[in-house]
């Protein structure tokens, strides 16, 4: 698994850091971040829901370089 968060798109609404706070942070600027060292998701079940949850549909989780989920 591979996150990848889209900056351009991210409005800075939070629900990926509170829906995963194990995986996902806030910058100084609130626009959302992933850990350091859990850009593989670090198996947290958690990270699909947080996915879901942005309202911007700002993260895109790939499985194994195919993109195979993004919130819609
Ligand atoms: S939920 Fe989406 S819009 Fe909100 S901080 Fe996370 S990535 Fe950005």
């Amino acid at each position: 698994m591979s996150i990848s968060i889209d900056r351009d798109v991210c409005i800075g609404a939070g629900q990926c850091a509170l829906t995963a706070p194990g995986v996902f942070t806030q910058d100084d600027d609130g626009y959302s971040e992933v850990l350091p060292g859990k850009e593989d998701g670090g198996g947290d079940p958690l990270v699909r829901e947080a996915a879901r949850a942005c309202p911007v549909s700002a993260i895109t989780i790939s499985e194994k370089g195919v993109e195979a989920s993004r919130a819609s």
